[in-house]
């Protein structure tokens, strides 16, 4: 266990990658970047925390901003649900702990949206406790080198994984060594052709010895995402267009975006605009015209979004699930926090639309062979 520890922390030390939230022992700063990085990739984060530290540089300015804002500055990072969390928790580190950010992985995990992997990194990263972390990444790499060879997702297996990391983690730099498994998955260990010919722990791996790198971890069977039809509409009047907000709670939640919904597996898109609009903005349309369809795929699920653009009829706006509306600029539109495939329904409906739509409009509605390509 000492030499593994030394082998990591030497090969850490010498390889690591020089990332910002490395650079810094402030707790607020590497809690930031822990939540940003859960299923997030280190080149698409780097941008976002800096954005997000810049305008957020403690935790009790995060606690002060409005959802909105701090929903506007994770916009397209996806998972919002990350955001929110993030906004609550630093409301409570204010109330219960004073401003003052918990040091002990037990008092971190009562806080929103910090759970075993995040209260371990942050109280090893930022306080020096002897606390482990598990992540795809840490979990590839420990059972590689323990040859375990069960479905990591089973709960004894789990459990087995939380105890070789914690016996890591009792040792001297926690934080670093912790880092160090992550860094060994992401970049040595990787989950296709790992490079075990510059791993620092090579001679202790059972994987290797056994010649079961390519079978441990044992593969998952993913189900195929699931196909969601949906329709949503750039609704204008008098040169204003309209925008919803969705409820705080659940995906997505606390976004703007075009009022739409979900339609069924065989419903005509152009004939289940209008009853979709109606029931979730009691808005009557006309001059529908269709514009195209934007695919995008989430965790499990590819909504396949049809977009139109529709003239609001006189009515006043009643919201069902919505909790919020305006009636915004189009340069009002883009500034809101939106997902990514909001956004992107929302730039195709706005593209060519100035003032006067540069597509013939039509009573009905029509689709244009326009398709942008599926999302991240
Ligand atoms: Fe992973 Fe290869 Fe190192 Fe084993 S020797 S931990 S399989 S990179």
């Amino acid at each position: 266990m000492t030499k593994l520890r030394a082998a990591l922390l030497r090969w850490y030390r010498r390889h690591r990658r020089d990332l910002p939230w490395r650079r810094t022992r402030d707790p607020w700063a590497i809690w930031v970047s822990e939540a940003m990085l859960q299923q997030t990739r280190v080149e698409t984060v780097v941008p976002y925390y800096e954005r997000f530290l810049r305008r957020f540089p403690d935790v009790g300015t995060l606690a002060t901003a409005d959802l909105e804002d701090v929903l506007g500055l994770w916009a397209g990072l996806g998972y919002y649900s990350r955001a929110r969390n993030l906004h609550g928790a630093a409301r409570q580190v204010i109330q219960r702990y004073h401003g003052r950010i918990p040091e002990t992985a037990e008092e971190l995990r009562t806080l929103p949206g910090v759970g075993r992997y995040t209260a371990g990194a942050l109280a090893s990263i930022a306080f020096d406790r002897p606390e482990p972390v598990v992540d795809g990444n840490v979990a590839r790499v420990l059972a590689r080198l323990h040859g375990i060879r069960e479905d990591l997702a089973r709960p004894a297996v789990q459990a087995r994984l939380w105890e070789e990391a914690a016996r890591l983690a009792r040792g001297p730099d926690p934080g670093d060594l912790n880092q160090a498994l992550m860094e060994l998955g992401a970049r040595v260990c990787t989950p296709r052709t790992p490079d075990c010919a510059a791993c620092p722990v090579a001679s202790g791996c059972r994987a290797r010895r056994a010649g079961e790198v390519d079978s441990i971890p044992r593969p998952r069977a993913r189900p195929a995402p699931r196909r969601v039809r949906a329709v949503a509409a750039l609704v204008t009047r008098g040169g204003r267009v309209l925008a919803v907000r969705r409820a705080e709670s659940g995906l997505l939640g606390g976004l703007w975006e075009l009022p739409g919904s979900e339609i069924g597996a065989r419903e005509r898109p152009g004939r289940a605009l209008r009853p979709a609009l109606a029931e979730r903005t009691g808005l009557a349309v006309d001059e529908v015209e269709a514009v195209g369809v934007v695919t995008h795929l989430f965790t499990h699920r590819r909504v396949e979004t049809h977009v139109f653009r529709a003239r609001a009829a006189p009515g006043r706006v009643r919201l069902s699930d919505y909790v919020a509306h305006r009636w915004v600029s189009r340069e009002g539109l883009r500034a809101l926090p939106q997902g990514r495939a909001a956004r992107r329904a929302m730039e195709l409906a706005l593209s060519g639309s100035g003032d006067a739509p540069a597509l013939a409009r039509t009573r009905g509605s029509r689709m244009l062979a326009r398709r942008s390509a599926p999302g991240p």
